[in-house]
């Protein structure tokens, strides 16, 4: 039988919103499914004074009120897997201690010396705690030693930059697992699997089959508590320097000649570089900012009223983009982007509009055959939607629109893995595929970078430009008319 990974979790943020929310239950369901075994210990490390028993029964809570049907003889002989070590990551003297119970864990657990560093923490800590580990012996073990480091990675190029360069005094590129956990998703990961994997779409897959590529995601609900965080970021850092144009990079690269982490970062490396760079005028035609204004009912605040916001903000809370991507493939094919908060819908969705065909001998007057589409459902719901043309039923020249549908929500149900479930499985098993690369890191920021730096300079008069609870500003709806083309309704796209 195929070994299970051994490993010791150290988990920096134990007491955290990350942890209790999504890496315990992640844990468990790994565990459950047999996926983790035995030979796995956790320890759990955060400012808080707590015993283990403490400790041990928030992580039953977190995970009893993220699953249903937890069992009561798997949770507590999980829970018996966890220590918790109370420590201040800025205080070298607590790393000491650590490296006693790391070892300690080690022997009780048979985990041959193998380390994971998870830095579930705010990102002012990463570089800190990484040097920290190198310089009090906790990286020196006889196994393989792993750092997973959550988002943000820097704050632009320059900021990424540093804190990758101390992130690289202590571990190696390779070893080095930086979460997009939109990479985790199971429809992003299918974007590959259905492009190369059909003989359907690939061929058609370049500028003369395919009009324009339209990405979204939106969510319905505000800044919440993370307003101090947020307006120093908004959402082109927080959303389109990674999950946008990671998802640009799977959609738009070449085939890799093989599944390797290194083929399919190195096309995805390869996209990124061949992401046009926009003068500035272009940067002001090309990007709309949004900021989320009240909703109709005046029920909701606007975001320059949420707590720990300035009341002046410049902050864009949407963006929509124009990317276009010089290559020969893609010479000519606007990728759409947008991304919000407080739009109608909550929803990550891929729309791939393939051109018109040559002649239509079905045109009526009034009535233009609808294009063929391609929906990705990425989420809440997972599949795909393929929109086709039939006969109208007892008409002879009229067509209507029909959609065939896959939904893989209903194939995996309730057992659809978590993306951090996939994602901290991947990183026991040594696999990087589905975590960002430095280059790819690098690329993104300078692609960002250059916006920010105009966005920064010129205040938007504008703003607030967008009512809660619509698709965003009417600038982003004229981005796409100059180009004869609609963002597509996908809140309506459901899969039925
Ligand atoms: P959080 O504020 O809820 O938790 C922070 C943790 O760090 C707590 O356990 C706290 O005790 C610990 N901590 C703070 N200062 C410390 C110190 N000096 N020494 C030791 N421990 C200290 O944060 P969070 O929401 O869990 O986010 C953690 C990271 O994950 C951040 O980088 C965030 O951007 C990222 N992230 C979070 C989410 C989410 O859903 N919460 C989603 C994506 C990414």
């Amino acid at each position: 039988m195929k070994k299970r990974p051994a490993s010791l979790l150290i988990l920096f943020g134990a007491t955290g919103d990350l942890a209790n929310r999504k890496l315990y239950p992640s844990l468990y369901r790994l565990y459950t499914k047999g996926k983790i075994t035995e030979n796995f210990a956790v320890i759990g490390v955060a400012r808080r004074e707590l015993t283990d028993e403490q400790y041990q029964l928030n992580i039953k809570q977190s995970i009893v009120s993220e699953i249903n049907n937890v069992k009561d003889c798997d949770i507590n002989s999980f829970v018996t897997h966890f220590k918790y070590h109370s420590h201040d990551v800025s205080d070298s003297a607590s790393y000491a201690e650590l490296k006693k119970l790391a070892e300690q864990m080690d022997q009780t657990f048979e985990l041959e010396g193998n380390r994971l560093f998870y830095l579930a923490m705010a990102p002012e800590f990463f570089g800190i705690i990484t040097q920290f580990l190198k310089s009090e012996g906790l990286t020196d073990t006889a196994g393989y030693k792993r750092v997973i480091i959550e988002k943000p990675f820097g704050h632009n190029f320059e900021t990424a930059k540093k804190l990758n360069d101390m992130i690289r005094s202590a571990f190696e590129e390779e070893e080095i697992y930086r979460i997009d956990h939109y990479l985790g998703k199971e429809m992003v990961q299918n974007i590959e699997v259905i492009r190369f994997s059909n003989a359907l779409f690939e061929p058609l897959w370049n500028n003369r089959y395919i009009s324009n590529i339209q990405i979204t995601s939106s969510e319905t609900l505000g800044v919440e508590e993370r307003g101090r965080y947020y307006d120093k970021s908004g959402a082109l850092r927080d959303m389109v320097q990674n999950h946008m144009l990671q998802m640009v990079a799977l959609l738009a690269m070449e085939p890799p000649i093989s599944l390797t982490t290194e083929e399919i970062r190195s096309e995805k490396v390869r996209v990124l570089r061949s992401l046009r760079k926009y003068t500035d005028k272009e940067i002001q035609q090309y990007f709309i900012r949004g900021q989320y204004d009240r909703d109709e009912e005046n029920l909701l605040s606007a975001y320059r009223d949420e707590p720990m916001v300035e009341k002046d903000s410049n902050t864009g809370t949407y963006v929509a983009g124009k990317i276009m991507i010089d290559n020969f493939r893609w010479a000519g094919v606007p990728f759409y982007i947008r991304t919000g908060k407080r739009m109608s819908a909550k929803s990550t969705k891929i729309v791939v509009q393939f051109k018109d065909i040559p002649m239509n001998l079905y045109y009526q007057p009034k009535e233009v055959l609808n294009p063929n589409l391609l929906v990705i459902h990425i989420q809440p719901d997972e599949g795909i939607t393929l929109h086709l043309n039939v006969k109208k039923s007892g008409q002879k020249e009229e067509t209507k629109p029909i959609h065939l549908h896959f939904s893989n929500s209903n194939v995996n149900g309730i057992n659809t893995p978590e993306a951090y479930e996939m994602l901290i499985y991947d990183v026991m098993r040594g696999d990087a595929t589905n975590f960002t690369h430095w280059e790819e890191v690098a690329l993104s920021w300078k692609f960002v970078d250059r916006i920010s730096q105009i966005w920064e300079n010129t205040r938007e008069q504008d703003f607030p430009n967008y009512v809660s609870g619509s698709m965003g500003p009417k600038k982003a709806d004229e981005l796409l008319e100059r180009d004869n083309h609609i963002w597509w309704p996908i809140e309506q796209f459901e899969i039925e």
